[in-house]
């Protein structure tokens, strides 16, 4: 195990690591002794930072030492930069190639460091205006160094494939380099002329860019976001019979109100109010589905769809075969939107009835330190060396984590990470099984990239968005596998039970008819179809009647649903949390009947980073997105939960 701290406020902890060193060799030893020297905390949101013992949060020092460290690095980044323009013309020189690839890497990797600095001290610190500046002149230097480097990409492009061999010949170490080459020149014909490129990246277009898709909004994305914040949302009645303001952030919750009143209450005024703006909303909608599919054609591909998918080297047939396959299955999501009728003794079943939780929630508490041994333990199928790097990263006083809420911290979780230093956790750990959960989420992500850095360079260790929901909902699923086995208590059980529904629902169901949704209107654009608000609102309705079935209720506004959801302007990106979803099931599937090969073949593609195309690095795990199989075991998964639920439900 590495120590990557030598700050001073580590230094009483050196028993502590020691510990975590003998407990990552050996990750099945269960972690009691060792917990017992971290401190005791309960978590308290509204507690400032310094009321939470130090080892909680992360440590930054392996980025930088200190905010000056970290100005010195990127003042001498952006001194750096100009360096490039020397290769300018000079690509076809094997040797100036590989010196101008080093140096392009090196930059974009020391710029990530500044980034993800800035990004970390700002996420816990909302209001500090010094780190927001920072988090500004991150991007300004990422921005600096992008631009200087675009002669890159169109004079690579320009290299015939005979003089590229030749090149690898000469320079045996440009083979660290020959994913993103390839990768670059499997889309050459899609580059426009100098001037037609200018031209579309000043408008935004961002299809050739190496940036992520949806890093920069749109004009149109902007202009929805600012009206959802402008428009006056009504108030509502709550459980007390008081009035509350409605707003886009308790709106979930007043919608998983047990109380039908509230809940039909809420949906009813959030639609209600959509409504009174559809016309602008349906605006800017179609006026980002336009963009999508001019930039397309600006480059010569069919559809938007072609298009977007190109990006990451995915096969428009994965998104087919996730809509048909789906499609296949809404029989199981009718059965269970009966299910819940039934369990909530409900004559007719709204939109408004299926958040509401169907099992009692158990108040069980798991604090973060029972999280860690549940979590290690659940994981074990995926083998020793993945339960080290667990444990490891698991560990607080290895600085990964910053694991608790305070006041202005950013809310929710994600994972973080650049090439060289452990990966970043950000939690707002608040001892639920739902934290638990998310929490083995996260290490899912954390861990793909510290195996994927572990085992490639800079240059390719990066995974594309389309394979990141893979590992962390693996993760879960071996969680809540390992939970329903474990849980002795009837109520614990359907209470596990029907969160994995749920998950399946939102996240493989809910997520494909939006996929379907954004295919079908993004169709009308390429037809010529004028859309408008009614156009939109008919083909939500039908989608919302057809996947909740013959059983649900539909009600007057229920094709607005549409109008708030900021997803449809990422450009053909929420398809990939169903099929995230769908594999991660099916991996943990295979993990758990075919064991340490099935978990090899995970981990392989884990390492893979960008090694590889995505669906050739996926197949290696044994999931064929092209093919209805993986998506067939998800549904299994369901139907089977389903069949658990209904038992359950009559004991
Ligand atoms: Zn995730």
């Amino acid at each position: 195990m590495r120590v990557v701290d030598q700050s001073e406020w580590k230094k009483h902890l050196v028993c502590c690591l020691m510990t975590a060193a003998l407990l990552a060799a050996l990750p099945n030893v269960s972690a009691a002794e060792h917990d017992a020297a971290w401190p005791a905390y309960t978590p308290d949101a509204n507690d400032p930072r310094s009321a939470i013992p130090e080892i909680y949060m992360w440590d930054l020092s392996p980025l930088f030492a200190s905010d000056e460290a970290w100005d010195e690095a990127r003042l001498k980044l952006l001194v750096q930069i100009p360096g490039l323009e020397a290769f300018d013309g000079r690509l076809a020189d094997p040797a100036a190639l590989r010196a101008c690839l080093d140096l392009y890497f090196q930059l974009h990797s020391d710029a990530n460091f500044v980034t993800l600095y800035a990004n970390r001290r700002q996420s816990t610190a909302l209001s500090d205006e010094n780190a927001n500046a920072m988090v500004q002149r991150s991007l300004a230097a990422m921005d600096e160094l992008m631009r200087a480097a675009a002669f890159i990409r169109r004079e690579a492009l320009t290299l015939s494939p005979e003089k590229l061999d030749a090149a690898y010949a000469a320079q045996p170490a440009l083979a660290a380099y020959r994913p993103y080459l390839d990768n670059l020149r499997r889309r050459s014909g899609r580059l426009l002329s100098t001037d037609a490129e200018r031209v579309l990246a000043q408008l935004g277009d961002n299809l050739w860019a190496e940036i992520d898709l949806n890093e920069i909004p749109s004009p149109l994305e902007d202009a929805f976001g600012a009206l959802l914040t402008e428009i006056p949302w009504p108030e509502i009645t709550d459980e007390e019979g008081e009035k509350v303001q409605l707003t886009l952030s308790n709106y979930g919750l007043y919608r998983a109100s047990t109380d039908r009143d509230v809940r039909r209450g809420a949906v009813e005024a959030l639609f209600g109010t959509l409504r009174q703006y559809e016309r602008t909303l349906a605006a800017t909608l179609a006026g980002q589905f336009q963009l999508d599919v001019d930039y397309a054609r600006a480059r010569g591909y069919d559809t938007a769809l072609d298009a977007y998918l190109d990006k990451d080297d995915i096969a428009p047939e994965v998104y087919n075969n996730l809509v048909s396959t789906i499609n296949a299955h809404l029989p199981l999501l009718h059965r269970y939107v009966e299910l819940r009728k039934k369990a909530l003794g409900l004559e007719d079943i709204h939109i408004f009835d299926l958040y509401i939780p169907l099992a009692e929630g158990v108040a069980v508490d798991v604090p973060f330190a029972e999280a860690r041994t549940t979590i290690l333990a659940a994981l074990t199928p995926l083998g020793a060396d993945y339960g080290a790097a667990l444990a490891e990263g698991l560990d607080p006083a290895n600085g990964w984590m910053d694991l608790y809420p305070h006041q202005d911290k950013r809310s929710g979780a994600f994972s973080a990470s650049v090439h060289g230093p452990h990966p970043y956790v950000f939690m707002n750990y608040q001892d639920s099984l739902d934290d638990m959960s998310t929490l083995a989420h996260e290490f899912g992500h954390a861990l793909h990239s510290d195996l994927a850095m572990k085992s490639q360079p800079y240059a390719s260790f990066r995974y594309v968005p389309f394979l990141a929901e893979i590992a962390s909902t693996c993760n879960e699923s071996l969680l809540s596998d390992y939970l329903v086995s474990k849980a002795t208590d009837p109520a614990e059980k359907a209470y596990l039970l029907v969160e994995r529904l749920e998950s399946i629902r939102t996240t493989i169901f809910r997520q494909t008819m939006f996929a379907e949704f954004e295919l079908k209107v993004h169709g009308f654009v390429e037809d010529g179809t004028p859309v408008t608000a009614a156009l939109l609102e008919k083909t939500y309705r039908d989608l919302v009647q057809r996947y909740y079935g013959p059983g649900f209720t539909l009600d007057a506004d229920d094709g607005l649903e549409w109008a708030y959801i900021p997803h449809f302007y990422y450009k053909y990106y929420v398809y990939s949390y169903a099929t995230g979803l769908s594999s991660g099931i099916a991996i943990a599937d295979r993990v758990k009947t075919l064991g340490e090969p099935a978990a090899k073949a995970f981990l392989a593609m884990l390492e893979g980073g960008a090694s590889a195309p995505p669906l050739e690095l996926l197949a290696g795990a044994g999931v064929d997105l092209t093919k209805p199989d993986a998506l067939d075991a998800a549904m299994k998964t369901f139907g089977e939960t389903l069949n658990e639920v209904e038992k359950l439900m009559e004991e």
